[in-house]
């Protein structure tokens, strides 16, 4: 009998290959599969017939094979399968490629339902590559009607993992519902295991929102929880007073080769009379991109240095700590305040005794030695997680001592939204940007006006700027046809700017090798950085002035709007140029996801923008939208979010150790090792 703890291989046609790609995405048990949500649905509802077809369509047909065949592409290298479908309207040919096996499943005269988009080349209607299923009877699960994508893993196709799931989706039956019942009645929330159903193989669309309404509930319900956990506990907890060193701070300032903004300085004021008190401080400061959150975090531990207590600053990502750790080097010049770097690969002789710790994950994983630690800094929070704060907060804990928290993130949410989703933290918005930043003016444009886009790089760089591309791929891929650094690189150094510096970036370079590339680019050694999403956030590069963006309908408009805030750091006219992979240009939702850029420059809006233009059945949690920690729910789930806040404080207030819920207590636990993950 398969049950809920059953092992992934009893699953008919996992095996031990399926195994471990599914373990790769965290799924080793049947429970596990049940909870892997998908993120989008492709919407197969209506079958459509051959002689109505348009291209640029996404349809379903349904007709009998009158012809497939292998056929072998010696040029591209590539196999072809070429198959005749019709049905009683007309024909159409279709493709698939380097799946020659399609052939020995598909036979002559089989009726089969298909699933894609229709395109046209040389005047001739085709489908490439479409979601293709045998109709044996009137159950169809990968082309008929709304049919959910999941996140994969190289070697699994969504068709395998839909399989997986609809064997065992019938155990959500015995899925235990863990969300108190007055709260579902009240909210009206789907029980759990109709969600379950719904949201792997809905009906409809109604069928769907209601159970991502069910799902994100839950999601922000554990997560509010988690952090009215911590406020409870904090509340009765002392924090190491720091006191305000007023005449240092003021001379710091002044030496710096900016003024401050009054955001900025009224943020900073915020801070240091929070740490003057001996309890600990939780604050979060909100600035969207380029509005200069660093340094306000760095007046901060300037003063706790010079109160000879130690402060710690976590990033994202190694290349983000590097430059920290660079810049407060140079910031603190003279102060006789040490600082050292601890990231994955690097780790000083004297681990721990600096006055500043600057590093990524691994300061937790590593468990540094966190003696006087008086106060804890995350940049870009939203990349972590309410989990990763638990930890931070147990870095000193001795005697109910634990250090002061500060959080930086640019997610670009109003005020009360963010009171609402961190409802235990106090918060420093930091609206205004610093003096003589122009607008970063922002085009998306054709293939056809690459080669004038080329010299405008060229032009740029002759004044003295720098240029950033960015690729979706690290390494071309045959199934997609979008850009890859690497073969990006090898054009551009060869071809296109062979007498310019080139830099390349990815993530799966070794740490050292990155380093130097950044080095290189901040010392103006390399013109251009090829480079992927690793430099996503934070990095600072002043001289920047032009950020290009390949296939740029695969990022989220937040994700855009962050990797445009890589340039327009300084008093230089910046620009962005989006460009797409070749097929979208012709996708007017895609157009207008893009169009959106050139328009606005605030990221609120953009989020908004790409939620609804996104449209239904296609947005699920904010993995696009730089919120990884949310996978259903949503920024915009504003309702959800403020009952989930007050059910969650409600429970905690009358029960902090939710001793009379138990099955809470154990879900919260789950979903924090899943957060975890990540
Ligand atoms: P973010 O808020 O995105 O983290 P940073 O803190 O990295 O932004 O600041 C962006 C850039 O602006 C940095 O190069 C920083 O030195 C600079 N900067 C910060 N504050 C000011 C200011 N008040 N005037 C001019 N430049 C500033
Ligand atoms: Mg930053």
């Amino acid at each position: 009998m398969i049950n809920l703890d059953s092992k992934i291989t009893d699953i008919s046609r996992v095996g031990k290959v399926g195994a471990k790609l599914l373990k790769k995405l965290g799924l080793e048990n049947i429970q596990d599969l049940l909870f892997y949500l998908p993120f989008r649905y492709d919407d197969f509802s209506s079958l459509s017939k051959i002689a109505d077809l348009n291209a640029g369509q996404t349809v379903n047909i349904r007709g009998e094979v009158q012809l497939i065949q292998n056929k072998r592409s010696f040029k591209r290298r590539l196999n072809i399968t070429e198959a005749l479908i019709s049905d009683e309207s007309d024909s159409i040919k279709v493709i698939w490629f380097n799946q020659p096996f399609i052939a020995k499943n598909i036979k002559v005269g089989d009726l089969v339902s298909l699933a894609g988009r229709v395109s046209e080349s040389q005047g001739q209607l085709t489908m490439n590559s479409p979601q293709y299923e045998k109709v044996y009877s009137n159950e169809l699960i990968h082309t008929q009607g709304l049919i959910a994508n999941y996140h994969l893993t190289e070697g699994l196709s969504q068709k395998q993992l839909r399989y997986f799931i609809r064997q065992v989706i019938q155990l959500s039956d015995i899925v235990e519902e863990w969300l108190p019942t007055n709260i579902i009645k009240r909210f009206e929330l789907l029980n759990l295991k109709d969600a379950l159903k719904k949201i792997h193989f809905p009906k409809n669309l109604t069928d769907a929102e209601t159970a991502r309404q069910r799902l994100a509930f839950s999601e922000l319900f554990l997560r509010q929880l988690k952090s009215q956990m911590i406020k409870k506990e904090l509340s009765s907890q002392k924090a190491i007073t720091i006191k305000f060193q007023e005449q240092a701070t003021r001379e710091f300032v002044s030496n710096l080769p900016f003024q401050l903004t009054d955001d900025q300085k009224k943020t900073a004021w915020e801070i240091l009379k929070d740490i003057e008190k001996p309890r600990p401080m939780s604050r979060l400061i909100e600035g969207d991109v380029g509005s200069g959150k660093t340094i306000v975090a760095i007046m901060a531990m300037l003063n706790v240095a010079l109160n000879k207590k130690r402060s710690a600053l976590m990033a994202p990502t190694e290349i983000l700590a590097e430059q920290h750790f660079r810049s407060l080097n140079q910031l603190f010049k003279g102060l006789n305040i040490s600082v050292e770097l601890m990231t994955g690969s690097k780790r000083n002789k004297d681990a721990g005794k600096s006055d500043i710790i600057v590093g990524t994950h691994a300061l937790i994983q590593k468990g540094a030695d966190f003696k006087d630690l008086a106060l804890a800094i995350v940049d870009e929070q939203h990349r972590f997680g309410v989990n990763q704060r638990q930890k931070i907060l147990d870095f000193n804990k001795q005697d109910n001592v634990v250090p002061h928290f500060l959080s930086l993130t640019a997610t670009p949410i109003p005020r009360s939204l963010a009171l609402a989703i961190y409802g235990d933290l106090d918060l420093s918005i930091i609206k205004e940007m610093p003096k003589g930043r122009k607008k970063i003016i922002t085009k998306l444009v054709k293939e056809g006006e690459r080669k004038k886009a080329y010299n405008f790089i060229r032009q740029q760089i002759k004044l003295g700027r720098q240029a950033f591309v960015i690729c979706p791929l690290i390494e071309d891929s045959d199934q997609l046809e979008t850009k890859s650094v690497k073969a990006e690189y090898e054009k551009l150094t060869t071809d296109i700017f062979s007498d310019l510096n080139i830099g390349l970036l990815h993530g799966k370079m070794k740490s050292i090798d990155k380093e130097a590339v950044m080095k290189d680019f901040l010392e103006k050694k390399i013109d251009i950085l090829v480079s992927t999403s690793v430099i996503e956030v934070g990095v600072d590069i002043k001289n920047a002035s032009v950020m290009l963006i390949e296939g740029a309908e695969r990022f989220g408009l937040a994700q855009l709007h962050q990797f445009r805030g890589r340039v327009g750091r300084s008093e230089h006219q910046s620009y962005c140029l989006l460009f797409t992979s070749k097929e979208e240009i012709t996708n007017e939702k895609t157009i207008d996801r893009l169009k959106a850029m050139e328009k606005y420059s605030d990221g609120f809006m953009l989020a908004k923008i790409d939620l609804k233009l996104r449209g239904a059945g296609e947005i699920y949690g904010d993995t696009q939208s730089g919120f990884p920690e949310l996978q259903i729910a949503s920024l915009f789930d504003y309702e959800l979010i403020k009952k989930s806040a007050d059910e969650a404080a409600e429970i905690i207030k009358a029960d902090p150790n939710l001793k009379a819920h138990p099955l809470l207590k154990i879900k919260l636990g789950e979903w924090e090792k899943l957060i975890h993950l990540e």
